[in-house]
């Protein structure tokens, strides 16, 4: 029985590189990789240049003019001599946010920012940089000057294309129309509604002459070039890969050269199958978040290998996933038999690219194809570096703001990173997977639950944890040290309730909550403030906290609720539902929110994060054989991007 990996303070390497407006810039780390043998090296370095060649397929699918944007601001950054500073300095705080943003919409908000110097400024600068040799995308025929004032919508008026996805985009207006990504071009939902499409994830649907016409994402389609670039870096890896993972890749490679349905899927069911494997990757057209109408997937790539240590004890998780059953806080009619614990993976990520990069997801459940997923089954892996990067980049200045003592600031300080994974997994591999419904639902509590359903079920996934985080049984199975495990149940929940306050900064208008995640989370919090004794309100100098008094009523009422939720799922009570998360999770205290924003704001906290990948470094012999993979940190995320985009470094 393996311990989990000691938390020591002793990493003083760089996480937080750098601060632009209210995002920040974090180095990622991939420390396994040194150790891994020769023949997982070179496999993933095949994969890395795979998922580096598909990078500009996603800037395009963004916005059309992604890339000539991106071109510009590069050309005039890397011929920077004869700029004045004031001018050179906006330039590059907006072409990292791009960068950063893979274009110019935020990834929170989905609008548009822009160029804060004046067009003229601008103009001066691009006109000195094509002096120190810049070459700028103009057009057949094109002067700078033009080029310049054709473009000038594009980087200074939010008015133009103002919104990459827009899934409300109000009375009589139309959600392909208000939305600028490119997956579609002078198309409306009422023309899509008669059009069958044959390539519906992997395709840019336009009008020409009158016709929607399906611009398939494939070798010898759209994104040609990218795509064999990308094939040939996937049929190198082959050889290197398990025979499972061999299979999964030739059924990508055939479906980027098809780019039809039966190959997708076929290709979806090689991967999911291939469950053992000690590298993996996602590549392909994968979230379909950017389409307004949810159809067209996004490109991305991640590529990973597997975290034995974290992974063992995910597993040994599932395995007990009954003996958690068997104890439900919940009436024993809901209690299930045969109950599987979700299968998970905790991955280090040595690669993203495209829709994962440089903002990632720190977990992700693949395919998305639902009958699949039915079938076969899925993968879910949670990125173990992301996560810990990302708890290495907080401020201890912002732990200790929002801490009611300074023991608890420390707590986070030193626990945090251990206690949430742990939360997490239990949430996704015992919490989701639990539970029985009624028959009169049909396996299907969705319909009779309505727009409350995603948040109820992630409420109970949570609780699940939260109820379990202190059974001496996660001692047992190896999970956490039996000297360290109340340290690390009080850090939980003292993050727990902390979190329904400074998530309200995240909702800086109106007085409602409207994500799933987020809903949860605030009806947990304030219902057991408000129905038992685990949490209290204090104030102190005109600030709010929640504070933790107690664990073990925590952990009662996380139970209590945990119950009432279960039966609420089970039952299909649509009503008492809606009363929970009307009474306890959508509505706020604007005045309260307003104090928090300010208190963040006071800090300068960053709203999101984008990372800087590692870099990998083939070594070869004379004859082209490669020896060994060199992993290193670039530490300059302006130096990375001019990497990828074949630029000297300035
Ligand atoms: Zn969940």
């Amino acid at each position: 029985m393996s311990a989990p990996a000691p938390v020591t303070n002793v990493d003083t390497r760089p996480y937080l590189l750098e601060r632009v407006d209210d995002a920040a810039i974090v180095q990622l780390y991939a420390d396994g990789f040194a150790a891994l043998p020769l023949d997982q090296k070179t496999l993933i370095y095949h994969l890395y240049e795979a998922a580096l060649a598909g990078r500009d397929i996603y800037y395009d699918q963004r916005y059309r003019h992604n890339l000539e944007m991106r071109a510009v601001l590069e050309q005039i950054i890397t011929h920077a001599g004869g700029i004045d500073d004031a001018t050179l300095h906006e330039v590059q705080r907006y072409t990292k946010l791009f960068w950063i943003n893979t274009g110019p919409y935020n990834n929170l908000t989905a609008r548009k920012f822009v160029l804060r110097c004046t067009p003229a400024a601008f103009a001066a600068a691009a006109a000195a940089a094509e002096q120190a040799g810049a070459r700028f995308p103009v057009r057949d025929g094109e002067s700078l000057e033009q080029m310049l004032a054709r473009m000038e919508p594009l980087f200074f008026d939010p008015a133009v294309d103002p919104i990459v996805t827009n899934k409300t985009p109000g009375e009589g207006r139309d959600l392909l129309q208000a939305s600028a990504n490119n997956l579609y071009e002078d198309v409306t939902m009422a023309d899509v509604e008669g059009f069958e499409e044959r390539y519906p994830l992997n395709s840019r649907l336009v009008r020409q002459h009158g016709a929607l016409v399906e611009e398939v994402y494939r070798i010898g389609g759209r994104y040609d070039a990218h795509i064999r670039t990308i094939v040939g870096h996937l049929e190198r890896a082959i050889r290197f890969a398990t025979p499972a993972m061999a299979a999964a890749l030739e059924a990508l490679i055939r479906f980027y050269r098809t780019g039809e349905t039966a190959d997708r899927v076929a290709y979806d069911v090689a991967w999911v199958q291939d469950k053992d494997s000690p590298v993996d990757t996602i590549n392909g057209f994968v979230e379909v978040y950017m389409d307004a109408r949810g159809t067209k997937g996004a490109w991305e790539a991640l590529v990973y290998y597997v975290n034995p240590q974290k992974t063992h004890g995910i597993r040994r998780l599932a395995a007990a996933a009954q003996w958690f059953e068997d104890r439900m806080p919940w009436d024993p009619r809901f209690r299930k038999q045969g109950v599987r614990g979700v299968s998970a993976n905790a991955i280090d990520v040595v690669v993203e690219s495209g829709d994962s990069a440089p903002v990632t997801p720190v977990g992700i459940n693949l395919p998305n194809d639902q009958n699949i997923r039915e079938q076969y089954g899925s993968k879910s892996v949670s990125l173990s570096n992301v996560n810990e990067a990302y708890d290495k980049s907080t401020s201890h200045e912002f732990r200790r703001e929002f801490a009611w003592s300074e023991e608890e600031a420390d707590r986070a300080a030193k626990w945090s990173a251990v206690a949430s994974e742990l939360t997490t997994n239990m949430h996704e591999v015992i919490g989701h997977g639990s539970g029985r419904i009624l028959e009169h639902l049909q396996g299907n509590p969705q319909t009779a639950l309505k727009e409350q359903y995603s948040a109820l079920e992630e409420s109970r996934a949570d609780l699940v944890a939260l109820y379990f985080l202190p059974d001496a049984k996660l001692v047992e199975l190896g999970l956490v040290e039996a000297a360290d495990h109340e340290e690390i149940v009080r850090a939980e929940y003292e993050a727990y309730a902390r979190n329904a306050l400074v998530q309200l900064r995240r909702v800086r208008e109106g007085t409602q909550i409207e994500e799933d995640h987020m809903r949860n989370r605030q009806m947990v919090v304030r219902w057991m403030m408000a129905n038992s004794t685990a949490i209290v309100e204090k104030r102190r100098d005109g600030k709010t906290y929640y504070v933790v008094t107690d664990l073990k009523a925590f952990q009662e009422a996380a139970g209590r609720l945990l119950a009432e939720v279960q039966r609420i799922k089970a039952e299909g009570d649509y009503a008492a539902a809606r009363a929970l998360f009307e009474t306890y999770g959508i509505h706020f205290d604007p005045q309260l929110r307003d104090e928090i924003v300010a208190r963040v704001e006071r800090l300068n906290m960053p709203s999101y994060t984008g990372f800087v990948q590692p870099k990998l470094t083939a070594v070869r012999d004379d004859h082209g054989n490669i020896v060994d993979v060199e992993i290193s940190y670039p530490l300059d995320f302006t130096r990375q991007m001019l990497e990828y985009a074949g630029l000297p470094s300035v």
